[in-house]
């Protein structure tokens, strides 16, 4: 037998993946304007981003970012490690850390980077790391990368998560959690999770991508929310390409932890510091998700408004008081169906559909944000009313 070939295998997979009609496709945005977006000359009203906060396009960020490449210019030039780390970076981890109520943050280029590099300096082979089945998918391949033990919990089950904890105490053990979750929008048991942790001497890390600039007082994450501080989550991560509308993303936590980062996270010492005029940009960011607390009343305000049409449709909401308000269909050619006739109506709302979700839990991924007007709720309540999805079997 002659060795068997990658990109053949490679291309069986994908054709495989046509067939069950499960493909990934790309679209290119030709315009973003707030909720608007233009697509094959079409203009279309998004349900689909993660700019919560509607700052993505905020004229202050626009002129922070053009004044810090004015002055220094687009590329880092290196790793932070090397003389990529600038006085923007420097301070942007400092704002961040004040924020988040922890000594000390750690910028990483992307969220993915952050939770891979987390989870390869902290663990070690055959260490114990306990997740939610419904995490993202950087926070389980972070766990592989390391060699840890994975053990995966059924969402949101704390007693789940005690037994697996309880199952192994010889090792050293991390649970690591969603604060809320990507494809669900619910929040995570966080003050039980931190009690169980506390008891059972593991160390508790939350990813709170879509809680930050959301939850909160001041939008400082659902941890805060939940009442926790430093000593119940020792480490939190989130990124800054969601409601703080720029890119890239932070760990927060002890000096020690973050000491432990920079010495032995690969991919904080061995890539290229985000553009020092993102860093730029991502504080004012933060100080507008602070200061305008209204992008964070008008969005609470859309998602009561979405629930309470939906509820009155009989439409298939899931238990989420996020942003982040899907609808379960259940079918994914029928989830597929739905969303193309919501784009030939000039709604752009994905349908989520396996392996991102898990098989029979196809779902429309509606996300909200304070961008939105009270007409653009309507408007897709509208269009939803008109798909008689509460028919649809889940
Ligand atoms: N964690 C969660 C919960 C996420 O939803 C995402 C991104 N969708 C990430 C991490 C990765 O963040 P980034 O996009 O910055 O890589």
């Amino acid at each position: 037998m002659p060795r068997p070939e990658l990109l053949e295998r490679l291309a069986v997979q994908t054709a495989e993946r046509a067939q069950a009609q499960l493909q990934r496709r790309l679209r290119t945005i030709t315009q973003a304007d707030g909720p608007w977006v233009e697509s094959n000359g079409q203009r279309l009203l998004a349900f689909c981003t993660n700019d919560y906060l509607g700052l993505a396009q905020h004229p202050k960020l626009i002129a922070a970012l053009k004044e810090a490449a004015d002055a220094d210019g687009v590329g880092s030039g290196s790793a932070h490690l090397i003389c990529g780390h600038r006085r923007e970076h420097a301070a942007l981890e400092e704002t961040l850390a004040e924020w988040t109520g922890r000594e000390r943050a750690l910028l990483f280029s992307t969220g993915y980077m952050a939770n891979l590099g987390v989870m390869q300096a902290l663990l070690q082979r055959d260490d114990l790391c306990v997740q939610d089945k419904l995490n993202h998918a950087c926070l389980l391949d972070g766990a592989q990368l390391a060699g840890a033990t994975l053990r995966r919990y059924p969402h949101a089950d704390v007693d789940a998560a005690a037994r697996q904890l309880r199952s192994n105490t010889d090792t050293y053990a991390l649970l690591a959690t969603d604060g809320v979750f990507s494809m669900d929008g619910d929040i995570a048991p966080l003050r039980e999770l931190a009690a169980l942790c506390a008891n059972e001497r593991a160390t508790l890390m939350v990813d709170d991508a879509h809680g930050l600039g959301i939850l909160g007082d001041d939008g400082s994450g659902s941890v805060a929310e939940a009442g926790l501080g430093e000593r119940d989550v020792p480490v939190l991560m989130a990124t800054l390409g969601k409601a703080l509308g720029c890119s890239g993303a932070f760990v927060a936590g002890s000096a020690a932890l973050i000491d432990g980062l920079m010495q032995f996270a690969r991919t904080y010492i061995y890539t290229t510091a985000m553009p020092p005029a993102l860093a730029a940009a991502t504080r004012c960011a933060v100080a507008l998700a602070r200061g305008e607390t209204w992008r964070r009343e008008k969005l609470t305000g859309l998602i009561q408004r979405f629930r309470r049409g939906a509820t009155e449709l009989g439409l298939p909401l899931m238990p989420s008081r996020t942003a982040i308000q899907p609808l379960l269909l259940g079918d994914a050619r029928r989830t597929l169906e739905a969303s193309k006739t919501l784009e030939s109506q000039g709604l752009l709302v994905v349908a989520i559909r396996p392996p991102t979700v898990p098989q029979g839990q196809a779902r429309l991924r509606i996300t909200l944000s304070a961008a939105h007007e009270e007409a653009h709720v309507d408007r897709l309540l509208e269009a939803l009313a008109s798909l008689r999805l509460a028919d649809a079997p889940v």
